[in-house]
């Protein structure tokens, strides 16, 4: 299945590399993996799995967890909302009366969730951060530096976005260790079987199928499921639940990722972006996997027994 949809999209160019954050305009426009893991451990790969690629927003839902386990529902909803903005990821803008960001999947929800889970040190919080995503991806993973320098350079409107922030009480004076924080969480390294491991891992209850080990606590994976479904594709949010209807996250460096709850963790990579920032090929290949196995969360024939029946053929 992913193998037909691969080669049915293998040669469409559609979209372009990010480049505003210069770094970026280093990725082969051309590179495509997709790639598919169940929660009882059996992974399928087609394309270019293996090639590393910064994480970029996808990184959003996973700190989103970790703050939800560190501090709990009501503290992490002081400081960023649960409501779609149907604005870009980059949009400078607050709640009116909370002044609290939109969501965690944005720029402004994934800073102040940022400066929520940053640690002491500039490094601790780092370190904490991948030590959780390696678990994830059941190996180790390592941040890139040049795409970190490059954004740190550059991310002046991410600057802004937290400057304001801290002038309506949302996130506290320590403004480049946030952001440091944040930019070295969008630069981790991964590829497209670590970003479908990872999706499972959300999918298995917050177990790595793999390794067994336990990375998350279920009791907050409902809540990140959740903001995903509604909110991972930005201003595109409403048309990927309508069309592929899963929880999902996209990321300027050309990924996806995408869960099927208790069943599958979908990773696809294809740099080549549309205007809202989300991988042209990624959606179109999320959408024809959803269609063709039944995964959409309200599909008629039920949990994906479609998925069920292609897995077991
Ligand atoms: N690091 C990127 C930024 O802040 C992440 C954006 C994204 O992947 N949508 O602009």
């Amino acid at each position: 299945m992913n193998q037909d949809i691969y080669e049915k999209y293998k040669d469409f160019d559609e979209g372009e590399v990010a480049t505003y954050i210069p770094e970026l305009g280093r990725a082969n426009p051309d590179h495509f993996g997709i790639c598919l893991a169940s929660t009882d451990g059996r992974v399928f790969s087609v394309g270019d799995c293996r090639h590393e690629f910064t994480i970029q927003s996808i990184c959003k839902p996973f700190a989103f967890q970790m703050a939800l386990e560190e501090f709990g529902r009501d503290r992490v909803l002081q400081h960023v909302g649960v409501e779609p903005s149907g604005d870009a990821f980059n949009s400078i803008e607050l709640e009116p009366r909370s002044m609290r960001p939109y969501n965690a999947m944005i720029n402004a929800g994934a800073i102040a969730i940022s400066s929520l889970v940053k640690k002491d040190s500039p490094e601790s919080g780092v370190d904490a951060f991948v030590g959780s995503m390696q678990k994830a991806a059941g190996r180790p993973l390592r941040i890139d530096e040049c795409v970190y320098a490059s954004e740190a350079a550059t991310g002046n409107r991410n600057r802004a976005i937290a400057y304001l922030m801290l002038n309506c009480g949302i996130i506290d004076s320590g403004v480049e260790h946030t952001l440091h924080q944040y930019f070295s969480q969008c630069s981790l390294l991964v590829n497209t079987c670590d970003l479908a491991m990872m999706a499972a891992t959300l999918a298995n209850l917050g177990i790595n199928p793999v390794t067994g080990e336990t990375v998350f606590d279920f009791q907050f994976i409902k809540d990140t499921l959740t903001v995903m479904f509604t909110c991972g594709l930005y201003d595109h949010a409403g048309e990927w639940a309508f069309r592929v209807g899963l929880p999902a996250k996209s990321g300027v460096g050309g990924g996806i990722i995408a869960v099927v709850n208790r069943q599958l963790g979908i990773g696809v990579y294809s740099p080549r972006l549309d205007a809202k920032g989300n991988s042209v090929r990624g959606i179109l290949a999320c959408k024809e996997l959803a269609n063709h196995l039944g995964l959409h969360a309200f599909e008629f024939t039920n949990v994906g027994s479609n998925f069920m029946q292609w897995l077991n053929s």
